[in-house]
């Protein structure tokens, strides 16, 4: 078997279309802009990155960017004072404080701050917990490309056994509860899972979201599973040079797999679209606006 590749470009230019759209009819229906705001504390490259591409994103798609970087060295306190006034600024309909954060500002501290109506990371216990309550508003970008990818390439995933690996607040979790929304019969296993390869080979739908780089080995793929796979991995590529790999091993994968997500090019691909997806819904949401369908 040869897996066929989901193309997460090509939904995500999808999601983009529309946000486009919507975001045209926002401004020409009710003069408003949603707008994206995003905070780093420090200059490590990758997030300066990130930030950079989540920042011309929102200015292609039509919204107000604003960007403030704070020193490495900033106080807790400080940073705890700028999302306060982010909160309160009516131009701004989505903050996103770029993690990992120093070790002297606490995430919870942060996340306790950030109003939960402009929390487009989804990572508040509010969100978290709307999500729990089957009635999720703002969901993590990632998680909710993989659903869009689901949907896309094979529709309704009832009954299927789905395997998520990996159980962080920004991807795991969230991505077992919209499976289990989604009534799949979900597994998560983490570090101290036993005998992942057993628990691997039960999943029609396997999701890794370890951080390790092709650490699921083809042979843990049950022939004809969909493959997302979540992760992001530097690796050195020799003559001084470095390539990006998912946490399954592409090829060996691909090989009995009835679908698999590339890296780069796969699961990643929706992730800032689903940033301004959600800053705009709470553009919409904060305005009282009825729910967009997008
Ligand atoms: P994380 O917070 O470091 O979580 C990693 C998870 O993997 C943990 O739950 C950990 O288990 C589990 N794990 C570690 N070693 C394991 C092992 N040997 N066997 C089974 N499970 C193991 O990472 P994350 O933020 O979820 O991100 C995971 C990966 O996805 C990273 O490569 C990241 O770059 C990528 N990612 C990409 C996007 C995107 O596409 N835009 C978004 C989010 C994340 P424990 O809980 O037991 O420690």
């Amino acid at each position: 078997m040869t897996a066929i590749i989901i193309d997460g470009k090509a939904v995500a230019a999808k999601v983009r279309e529309r946000v486009v759209a919507a975001t045209a009819k926002l401004k020409a229906e009710h003069g408003i802009v949603p707008g994206l705001a995003t905070v780093l504390v420090g200059n490590d490259p990758a997030s300066e990155i990130y930030i950079r591409n989540k920042g011309k994103t929102a200015k292609a798609v039509g919204f107000n960017s604003f960007h403030d970087s704070l020193p490495g060295d900033a106080s807790e306190a400080t940073v705890l004072a700028k999302v306060k006034a982010l909160n309160a600024d009516k131009s701004v309909h989505g903050i996103l404080v770029q993690m990992p954060l120093p070790r002297q500002v606490r995430d919870d501290a942060v996340l306790d701050t950030l109003d939960p109506a402009k929390d487009v990371d989804a990572l508040t216990p509010y969100n978290a917990g709307l999500l729990l309550s089957g009635r999720a508003h703002l969901v993590s970008c990632t998680p909710a490309g993989v659903m869009m990818l689901l949907k896309e390439y094979v529709g309704d995933v009832a009954g299927m056994e789905a395997l998520v690996i990996g159980r962080s607040l920004l991807f795991g979790k969230p991505a077992a509860q919209l499976l289990l929304a989604a009534n799949a019969t979900v597994t998560m296993a983490h570090s101290r899972t036993r005998d992942l390869k057993e628990v691997c080979r039960r999943a029609d739908i396997l999701v890794a979201a370890i951080g390790k780089p092709n650490f699921v080995p083809g042979d843990w793929v049950k022939p004809g599973a969909v493959v997302l796979d979540v992760g992001i991995n530097r690796i050195d590529a020799g003559e001084g040079r470095t390539k990006v790999v998912g946490d399954v091993a592409y090829d060996d994968a691909a090989r009995v797999a009835r679908a698999i997500t590339p890296v780069p090019g796969g699961v990643g691909a929706m992730t800032i679209v689903n940033l301004m997806r959600n800053t705009l819904i709470a553009a919409t949401a904060i305005h009282g606006l009825p729910p967009l369908d997008i």
